[in-house]
């Protein structure tokens, strides 16, 4: 009786720590797939297969864009269209009549966030796109992603990333614990941190032509990440500048000159 109370017992307490360690293991390696991670392979950007190849790789992030239909069920894809359906005008059930190329249906916010939450090493950064209707649907969007990421209880897993600086107020408003970077390449980090962002993720151009952001930022505590670096030239200019995240179609060029 006592042996198979202290087997049950030691059972728990193995069960707690393993979560607890998983929870812990997020990698930390400063690669970030662009839409998934795709390019050298046959799958579709944006796809699960595409997410689970990042998370193959052992990335720590893989990119992915939201968008909301007309019915209001968020969906990743990078182009407002899918195979010439604008996706704010028509139904999901109607991109679904669309599959993408590898036979997938186009994934849900849900679907994609649910897939990344089967494991615990690699982070989903989540962008959220301005609308092209209004900026009220593209509250709209922020609002509901939110929502989303509360009630699968995701909020570990994800950062978010927008072009609209409202947008990315929403979020930290209705989320003030939320990392959220900024896009668009227009605000100095000093905004940034006033408004109570994560960090900045900057066009590569952008921060060639401003690059005292990068140790603006950092002292600031902000992260810094940019997109979307895919020459080794590149790659070596801001691992040298040790900056936190960089967004790449090449995850496979960039875990090579880490790992040299
Ligand atoms: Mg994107």
């Amino acid at each position: 009786m006592i042996f198979k109370t202290l087997l049950t017992l030691s059972l728990v307490c193995t069960g707690i720590l393993s979560g607890h360690t998983q929870n812990m293991e997020f990698l930390k390696n400063k690669v970030i797939a662009h839409r998934g991670a795709w390019k050298a392979t046959p799958h579709p950007q944006n796809s699960l297969a595409s997410l689970q190849e990042a998370i193959d790789l052992g990335c720590e992030g893989a990119e992915f864009d939201v968008w909301m239909t007309a019915d209001g069920v968020l969906v990743a894809n990078h182009d407002a269209d899918h195979e010439g359906m604008l996706i704010e005008e028509v139904s999901y059930a109607q991109l679904l009549e669309k599959p993408l190329s590898n036979g997938e249906k186009i994934p849900t916010a849900e679907a994609y966030i649910k897939h990344g939450m089967t494991q615990h090493q690699t982070r989903l950064i989540f962008e959220i796109k301005p609308s092209g209707v209004s900026k009220a649907r593209g509250q709209e969007l922020a609002r509901k992603s939110v929502e989303l990421v509360r009630e699968l209880g995701a909020e570990k897993w994800i950062d978010y990333i927008t072009f609209d600086y409202d947008i990315g107020l929403k979020v930290l408003e209705m989320d003030p614990n939320a990392n959220v970077a900024y896009l668009t390449g227009d605000r100095p980090p000093a905004d940034l941190k006033k408004d109570g962002f994560f960090g900045f993720d900057y066009n590569i151009n952008k921060l060639k032509e401003n690059p005292h952001w990068i140790k603006e930022a950092q002292s600031l505590g902000l992260t810094v990440n940019s997109w979307t670096v895919n020459k080794e030239e590149d790659m070596r200019w801001l691992l040298e500048q040790e900056v936190d995240f960089i967004t790449t179609d090449e995850p496979e060029k960039l875990f090579s000159l880490i790992r040299q």
